[in-house]
């Protein structure tokens, strides 16, 4: 066929002739190639809620918009749309690319018109128009960078979740979960290993008394700058949590009583030396800690150590508080 001369189609209106021509899949395409093919496919009116394309059943056409909008769902018709296809577009050209079940709804949004271009004809393009071919491919690429940004939000998505589901909200350290986890965890290493692990139990000196002169508010910020303390005064394999409350928890793995002391007494000496502020920068108080040291024995279980912990650490509050004792 001349393609120069090609009769426009005698069923499409001249309006949709232009939509057609003016699309992505038969951009610098001339119309000889494509309009006679696409002149037998069936036209039709569409609905909206009307569903074309279902998940997990075979399409074997493409669809053109000639008017109106589309809507692309993922986990049902119903739920949000990831995306919208309009006039000028097509949907449904996986279908090209075998067997394979769809994997989106495709639900008309707007009443529209289409043209559905069955599997066979849009071979029977591609094979006469290495344009035709190109284009088709840069529309397949869009849809799977689009698949795989949709992808990669969901991905961080999940670890946000992650993140939340381990932190403590107030402060970010580990929260109480997180930390029983890891204190297993570096106690069956310490066990297999035979190297001994520490735990400092602290807790803020008088911390109702702290509220009561600053607010509840005021106290938060008090347990954010200690949490910033603790976090910034541990080497990056130690472990800070938030036990409960104003008490926390740091897991010293590797390390013995004298050298988790050290520790304590840098980390009591900071946060007694810390300025603490109120969110709308108002210098309060400062705060002081009492804390409580044990190390592992090879027959103690993460119980003990606990316990034998916290015993410490009320003998602290008993001898004084802001102080350390281990033993
Ligand atoms: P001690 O020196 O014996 O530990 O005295 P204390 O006042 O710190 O101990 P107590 O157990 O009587 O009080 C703990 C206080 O900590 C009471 C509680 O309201 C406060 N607290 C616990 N969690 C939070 C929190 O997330 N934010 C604030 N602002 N206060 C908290
Ligand atoms: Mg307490
Ligand atoms: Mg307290």
């Amino acid at each position: 066929m001349n393609q120069n001369n090609a009769n426009p189609s005698a069923n499409l209106p001249p309006s949709f002739t232009n939509v057609i021509r003016q699309s992505k899949l038969f951009d610098g395409v001339k119309p000889g190639y494509y309009l006679a093919e696409l002149e037998k496919c069936h036209l039709f009116e569409a609905a909206p809620n009307d569903l074309l394309i279902t998940v997990g059943k075979e399409n074997k056409n493409t669809y053109f918009v000639l008017s109106g909008t589309l809507y692309i769902h993922m986990e049902k018709s119903d739920s949000p749309p990831i995306r919208h296809v309009g006039e000028g577009e097509t949907v449904g050209e996986l279908s090209l690319l075998g067997e394979t079940k769809a994997t989106a709804f495709v639900v008309v949004q707007t009443p529209s018109t289409l043209l559905m271009v069955p599997r066979e004809v849009m071979w029977r393009l591609i094979r006469r128009s290495a344009i035709i071919a190109q284009n088709l491919l840069f529309i397949l690429t869009d849809w799977i960078i689009s698949d795989n940004e949709r992808f990669l939000d969901r991905s961080r998505e999940v670890e946000d979740l992650k993140g939340l589901s381990q932190q403590d909200g107030l402060t970010g350290l580990l929260n109480r979960r997180m930390l029983d986890n890891t204190l297993n965890r570096v106690y069956s290493r310490s066990q297999m290993c035979d190297k001994p692990f520490s735990v400092i139990m602290c807790d803020v000196d008088h911390f109702k008394a702290y509220n009561d002169q600053h607010g509840h508010k005021g106290g938060d910020c008090a347990l954010v700058a200690l949490a910033d303390v603790l976090k910034e005064a541990v080497r990056p394999l130690d472990f800070v949590g938030r036990y409960g409350g104003e008490e926390f928890t740091i897991i010293l793995p590797d390390t013995s009583l004298e050298a988790a002391l050290v520790v304590a007494e840098r980390l009591r000496k900071e946060v007694e030396n810390r300025n603490i502020f109120h969110v709308d920068g108002t210098p309060l108080s400062s705060i002081t800690l009492s804390l409580g040291i044990a190390t592992s024995a090879p027959d103690s279980s993460v119980e003990q150590l606990i316990e034998q912990a916290d015993q410490r650490l009320y003998q602290a509050k008993h001898g004084g508080r802001n102080r350390c004792c281990s033993g």
